[in-house]
């Protein structure tokens, strides 16, 4: 059945979605979507614009409807009706506007990091985000696997981009472009285990290449899962106490997307000295970074980002842990004024063993906003005038 029909067949407009919905307020957003889907009106692009993709109305909703499942058709449709921006086109790994490009020519980046690259049963898979973005997840996973002794190989580089985020963003292109490439890579390197940093490339290999080419014969592990078994098999036994009360926070998509929220959490309560606040995903919430919505309202964006620190000191952490770039990077730049801490989950299993990797957050906040000028017409930072970054 079709989205919209489904939708009007069983939407009683409760209302429910609209009380967890970090974004949009206006029961009426419904019809407007319906009517849009179905030709008989349009819609301000800046109404689609504002949806996270985080998923939350979906999981409140009485019938599992929610209003992602139609703001999600209704980007599609006009993109297909307006082309592609240059929104969509900055996470495009072949476009002259990508965004991972341009901040690896002005950091100076290598196109593809100086990490193990040749056959290994474990083929470690940063993504664009760990490889040029948020670079110290990249280093904190290959310290561990270091440490573990097992045989990796990493698989990084915009050749490999797995396409997921330009999919999401309206842009088939890469992922088609992409797809059959990665997986004989992956296999070409005699992977049994792939392990992804990244909640967008494990979708991807996960769920959207199978669908694409197939079941594969790996397995295909997001980091988090991959810490808790190299540690539940004795592998990596976290030593150093970490004397902290954290906060995990969810990522959508991998929370909600993929239903993965467990392993992460294990990891975080084998750390001596650690103590987990928020034992399960239950009262779990947006960062703020996803849908596009860092780029096309970014304060909007730091102030979801900034109601995560709040849920965080609320429940006495001092430190926030996620496993997804783009949370990194909302959270860290949303907490960027004020105590509270923020790790990615390796980085932190990696401070256990000894292995500090360092981080430059305000060079990485620095660098993705004047990508985002140099990729994005108009651009406005968060934090300051335009030119400030050009
Ligand atoms: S929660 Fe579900 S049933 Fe209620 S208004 Fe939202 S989509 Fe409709
Ligand atoms: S996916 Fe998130 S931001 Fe989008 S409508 Fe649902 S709750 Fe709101």
């Amino acid at each position: 059945m079709d989205p919209v029909a489904k939708h009007k067949e069983l939407c009683t407009l409760c209302g429910q979605c609209l009380e967890v919905c970090p974004m949009y307020e206006d029961i009426e957003l419904i019809e407007s979507l319906y009517a849009f889907l179905e030709g008989k009106a349009g819609i301000e692009p800046e109404t689609l614009s504002l949806c996270l993709t985080c998923g939350l109305c979906a999981g409140a909703c009485p019938e599992g409807l929610g209003l992602k499942m139609l703001i999600s058709p209704a980007r599609m449709k006009l993109v297909g009706e307006k082309g592609l921006g240059d929104r969509q086109t900055m996470v495009d790994p072949d476009a002259e506007n990508n965004i991972f490009r341009k901040i690896l020519e002005m950091a100076g980046l290598p196109e593809v990091p100086d990490y193990k690259a040749g056959p290994a049963p474990v083929v470690y898979f940063p993504g664009c985000a760990a490889t040029y973005i948020n670079t110290s997840m990249a280093e904190a996973t290959v310290a561990l696997l270091e440490e573990s002794g097992v045989d990796y190989t990493v698989m990084s580089g915009l050749e490999y981009c797995c396409g997921a985020v330009s999919a999401g963003a309206g842009n088939p292109g890469p992922i088609q472009r992409k797809a059959e490439k990665n997986l004989k890579e992956v296999k070409r390197r005699g992977a049994k285990v792939l392990v992804t940093a990244c909640p967008g490339c494990f979708k991807a290999f996960k769920e959207v290449y199978p669908r694409m080419f197939g079941e594969q014969d790996f397995e295909v592990l997001q980091v988090s899962q991959y810490l808790e078994r190299l540690i539940r098999e004795g592998k990596l036994v976290p030593k150093i106490p970490l004397d902290h009360r954290v906060f995990y926070h969810d990522p959508c998509h991998l929370t909600r997307g993929m239903g993965v929220y467990r392993e992460a959490r294990a990891v975080l309560e084998a750390v001596p000295g650690t103590e987990l606040a928020n034992k399960g995903p239950e009262n779990s919430a947006c960062c703020g970074f996803g849908g596009g919505v860092r780029i096309s309202s970014p304060k909007k964006a730091l102030n979801v980002a900034s109601d995560r620190h709040r849920a965080a000191a609320e429940l006495g952490c001092d430190l926030i842990i996620t496993n997804c770039g783009g949370c990194m990077q909302n959270l860290i730049e949303a907490g960027a004024e004020k105590k509270l801490e923020v790790a990615d989950l390796a980085e932190y299993l990696a401070r256990s063993f000894g292995k500090d990797v360092a981080r430059d957050d305000r060079k990485m906040l620095e660098m993705a906003n004047r990508a985002y000028c140099l990729c994005i017409k108009d651009y406005e930072p968060p934090g300051g005038p335009t030119k400030k970054y050009k």
